[in-house]
């Protein structure tokens, strides 16, 4: 039996688990249909198979989550950190035992290569353990005194939160959020993807076998519009934090300045790769390649827009036509696949419109443009590289967010800095040169929340996470999460009989 055949028997027990009951919500500690009865399903984009059946939550549902959530919430906020740390290791240590497993469903249903999936599940097991030993300090302030008092200040967790997350790395990225909520003591709403809901179920039933409290963590499939809305709109939830598209992002500031939520947003992505005469050439192409064609190009970090100085551009887009061309695109649960199925036939149509869209402004298709025949018959597309593009043409400025790069020349570092900013986004941006000065003069001037230097994105977890201008609003990691969880007070003690103001005598 090879790997695949392998991974595929595995699957099919697992598959065997879920479809007893379909993929539930989960209120207050116990499964739960939605409160109308009724149920979508979710497919596989492999072969557009059933998984199978999905709880469709909506406004009830939310309100009952929400006040699940607002009654575990004081003793949640009131534990001693030292245990909520404990438990959050154990969760941790849950996920581990079933990263396999994890791996497995998540491959199956969003079309990642398992190859980045194996890690996906124990990055998210890594999130618990990074917050959870922060979690004994996150209330922490400081001493501030004055001539007259002592100002003491410190932190408390905001209260019940909502969480929303997208469908492209959903196991990691949920991790990614409600870590830290978990651990700065706030208890959690959570709003899954439609197209991806399959861990979130695991997530939370690992999270309550490991000894996390009923009611603490509520979790409440459907869609954006129903049940997204209602939690976002929701007077009980005191802050939304939210993964997904930019447009989303302007929705939920909408829906939630009645309630004045607070809002955390990591939105889109159109992010440069600038590569210099100067740099290392083939440490370069390794980075762009692996930047825009892993995880399917459905990635927000990723290097979608490729600008590269004029007088290499030709010798540099013709290796990197040649590696595209290389790159192995096939069933998802195959160890040896780089580019697995696009997650939806509605993405999967958005990503193949913009091959016409790059014929008709007149860029080159360097390779790919095409849907690729894959195992299954699902949602496949062959990576494609644009090169003749200038940064004007639509491929250049909109987020594709599939396994799609667009290539364009620059004259010198002014040009580079104009084109590397000339978007709507600032999420990321990498830039590849041996010239020190440049580099810091280049990733300072840059649009950009986040930059690497000679580098693809290497995560470390206590870095501030967010993007400027339209990629989103606040920052993740670290003390950064907290921050956005909790709400700062200040305490000002009186040292002595300072004179107040009298009126009225
Ligand atoms: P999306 O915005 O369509 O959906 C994300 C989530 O929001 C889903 O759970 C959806 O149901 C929900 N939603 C939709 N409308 C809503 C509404 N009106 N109110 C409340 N919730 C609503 O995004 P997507 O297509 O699932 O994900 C892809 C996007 O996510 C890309 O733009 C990508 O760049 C972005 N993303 C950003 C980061 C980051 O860290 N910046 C990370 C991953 C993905």
């Amino acid at each position: 039996m090879n790997d695949l055949e392998n991974n595929l028997r595995k699957l099919e027990g697992y598959l065997t688990n879920l479809k007893c009951d379909g993929v539930l919500n989960h209120i207050d500690g116990e499964a739960v249909h939605g409160s109308g009865g009724e149920f979508f399903a979710t497919e596989s984009p492999v072969d557009l198979s059933e998984i199978c059946q999905v709880a469709k939550g909506g406004s009830e549902d939310i309100d009952r989550a929400a006040a699940a959530a607002k009654a575990a919430f004081p003793a949640w906020r009131d534990m001693d950190p030292a245990k909520r740390k404990a438990i959050l290791h154990k969760i941790a240590d849950a996920i581990v035992a079933r990263a396999e497993e994890i791996a497995l469903l998540e491959s199956w249903d969003t079309g990642q290569a398992i190859r980045f999936m194996s890690k996906a599940a124990i990055r998210g097991a890594e999130n618990f353990r990074f917050f959870a030993d922060r979690a004994p300090e996150a209330c922490d302030g400081r001493s501030m005194p004055s001539a007259n008092h002592v100002n003491i200040s410190g932190r408390r967790p905001i209260g019940p939160v909502g969480v929303i997350t997208p469908w492209n790395t959903p196991f990691m990225l949920s991790t990614w959020k409600i870590a830290p909520a978990l651990a700065a003591g706030c208890t959690v709403v959570h709003k899954p993807a439609e197209w991806s809901p399959v861990t979130a179920r695991l997530l939370v039933e690992i999270a309550e076998e490991a000894g996390l409290p009923k009611g603490v963590w509520n979790v409440v499939n459907g869609f954006g519009e129903d049940a997204g809305k209602a939690l976002t709109e929701h007077p009980d939830i005191k802050a939304i934090a939210f993964v997904g598209e930019s447009s989303t992002g302007s929705a939920i500031m909408r829906q939630g300045a009645e309630t004045l939520k607070r809002v955390h947003f990591e939105l889109g992505g159109k992010n440069p790769v600038v590569v210099f005469e100067d740099a290392d050439l083939d440490r370069a192409l390794d980075a762009a390649v692996f930047m825009i064609y892993s995880l399917n190009g459905e990635r927000c970090t990723s290097s979608s827009r490729l600008l590269v100085q004029q007088g290499l551009y030709d010798d540099f887009t013709t290796r990197l036509a040649e590696r595209v061309s290389r790159i192995k695109v096939g069933h998802p649960l195959d160890p040896a696949t780089e580019v697995g199925p696009l997650i939806h036939a509605r993405h999967f149509g958005k990503v193949v419109s913009y091959f016409d869209v790059a014929r008709a402004e007149g860029a080159k298709v360097a390779q790919g443009g095409e849907p690729f025949e894959g195992p299954g018959g699902g949602h496949y597309v062959a990576p494609t590289l644009f090169t003749a593009a200038n940064n004007g043409m639509r491929i250049a400025q909109e987020e594709i967010f599939g396994p799609v790069l667009t290539a364009i020349p620059f004259a010198d570092e002014t040009e580079a800095l104009a084109l590397a900013n000339a978007t709507r986004y600032g999420l990321a941006g990498y830039v590849w040169t041996n010239d020190l000065s440049r580099a810091m003069r280049f990733s300072d001037s840059l649009d950009a929340g986040m930059v690497w230097v000679n580098s693809e994105n290497v995560r470390h977890l206590p870095t501030p996470f967010g993007g400027v201008k339209d990629s989103g609003i606040g920052r993740d990691g670290g003390d950064y999460s907290f921050d956005f969880y909790m709400e700062t007070k200040n305490i000002a003690f009186a040292r002595g009989d300072h004179k107040i103001p009298k009126l009225g005598v």
